[in-house]
């Protein structure tokens, strides 16, 4: 998706990293985020994706 699909809440030029809050850096993992199953498992896989993500962040800044 396009950054200009984000005009209100997303500032940067770039897309959006999969997790990515509207704070460039900051990602949202586990039962706190919308939409969240609410599971143990969901939970765990996306903090180890925000492992590499956070990774990624640092790699484009
Ligand atoms: C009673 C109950 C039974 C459940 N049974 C199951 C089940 O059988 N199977 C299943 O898959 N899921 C089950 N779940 C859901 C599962 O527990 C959650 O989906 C999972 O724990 C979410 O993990 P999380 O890391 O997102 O959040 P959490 O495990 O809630 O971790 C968040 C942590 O952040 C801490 N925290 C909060 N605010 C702050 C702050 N300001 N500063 C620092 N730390 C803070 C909290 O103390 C907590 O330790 C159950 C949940 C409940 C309540």
């Amino acid at each position: 998706m396009a950054a200009e699909a984000y005009p209100r809440f997303w500032k940067e030029l770039r897309e959006p990293l999969p997790l990515e809050t509207n704070e460039p850096g900051v990602f949202a993992a586990g039962d706190l985020h919308a939409g969240a199953m609410n599971r143990v498992a969901p939970a765990v896989g996306e903090g180890s994706m925000v492992v590499w993500l956070a990774r990624e962040y640092l790699a484009l800044t």
